[in-house]
């Protein structure tokens, strides 16, 4: 099965194309993003804008995708969009395009949530099944969700103030390294001293699985007002960052009895990260290249989870929701 998803949820438009075998396994044929720049001048996302990039957009973006893949529009058998959560505007262009195109070729539609396209990018490197348990760190989230059944998500813990992505931005944006912060960090920190800024781990002894921000951004922000210097700035708060996120989800693995790891999300690209994990003994599955920060491909993914799980299509009258928590329990 051909599916493309779409995805539209805040400043990218992303369309990919994603094949399903009978095997259930699945491919990803193409992965197209056109990320947005007018924001770059407000220090911001304007959603407004975004939406109207997006309609601008996602026509071209989506024959970029079809001619990636080498398939007509005529090829496709189903059709995957984020209906949420985030921007409603912006959420609603995707949603739209995507409804439209599976009703004008006759296919099914499935909305889909974006933090399942998130944790199912992951799928394009392994084959994907419950239980497992999953990490979501990216721009918005920072999400710890043990998945006892294909479907089911359990939240065992999530930050008490910033997320993970947010934390590295931020730290870059004081550290004058330039934004989106995550690549910033990790590119400046291969040239600090890790040693040179005091970082203490946040949450310390907690019997829990939160994680927290804020203690690192105000020890980074105290040590760039001692004049630190940003490279020992980046390499401190990046190895704080990634121990912290990676034995509060050791821990949690533990708890909740699972072996495989799925860590998704922007900052699922940090090279610290995945080094970490995969020096920690537990079975760490990552998105594929290109797949950690918002993509269509993922969404095509969790579409494609969506069929081989024989869910029902969704119905043409779903809306674009703001809010959407993913755990069910
Ligand atoms: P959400 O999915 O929660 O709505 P989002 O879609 O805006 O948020 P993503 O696109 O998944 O977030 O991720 C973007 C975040 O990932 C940014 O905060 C960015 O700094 C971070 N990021 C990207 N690459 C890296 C990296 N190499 N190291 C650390 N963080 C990174
Ligand atoms: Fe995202």
């Amino acid at each position: 099965v051909r599916i493309l998803g779409i995805d539209t949820s805040c400043d990218d438009t992303g369309v990919g194309i994603v094949e399903l075998a009978p095997d259930g396994s699945a491919r990803v044929l193409a992965n197209r993003v056109w990320s947005q720049t007018v924001h770059a001048q407000y220090g911001g996302v304007m959603p407004e804008l975004a939406s109207r990039e997006h309609v601008e957009r996602i026509d071209r973006v989506t024959g970029d995708a079809l001619a990636e893949a080498g398939l007509e529009v005529n090829d496709l058998e189903a059709v995957a969009a984020t209906s949420g959560p985030g921007l409603v505007g912006a959420l609603l262009v995707g949603l739209m395009y995507g409804k439209g195109l599976a009703q004008a070729l006759g296919v099914p539609f499935y909305a889909a949530h974006h933090l399942e396209g998130h944790i199912f990018a992951a799928a394009s490197e392994a084959d994907l099944k419950a239980p497992y348990l999953a990490l979501v760190v990216s721009g918005g989230h920072t999400h710890l969700f043990d998945v006892p059944r294909e479907g089911e998500y359990v939240l065992v813990g999530a930050t008490r103030d910033d997320a993970a992505g947010e934390a590295f931005d931020k730290i870059a944006r004081l550290a004058g390294l330039g934004y989106p912060g995550g690549p910033a960090i990790s590119e400046a920190a291969l040239r600090g001293a890790p040693d040179a800024v005091p970082f203490k781990e946040p949450l310390q002894g907690q019997k829990g699985f939160d994680f927290s921000f804020s203690g690192l951004k105000t020890a980074a922000l105290l040590a760039h007002k001692a004049g630190a210097k940003p490279e020992d700035l980046a390499a401190g708060f990046e190895r704080a960052a990634v121990r912290f996120l990676v034995k509060t989800t050791l821990r949690a693995a533990q708890a909740c009895g699972r072996e495989t790891v799925v860590v998704s999300g922007g900052v699922a690209a940090n090279r610290a990260l995945r080094e970490a994990f995969a020096a920690s003994g537990v079975r760490a599955v990552f998105p594929g290249k290109d797949l950690n920060t918002d993509n269509g491909a993922m969404i095509a993914l969790a579409g494609a989870a969506a069929i081989r799980a024989g869910r029902e299509p969704s119905a043409l009258s779903e809306g674009a929701v703001a809010y959407a928590p993913l755990a069910n329990a």
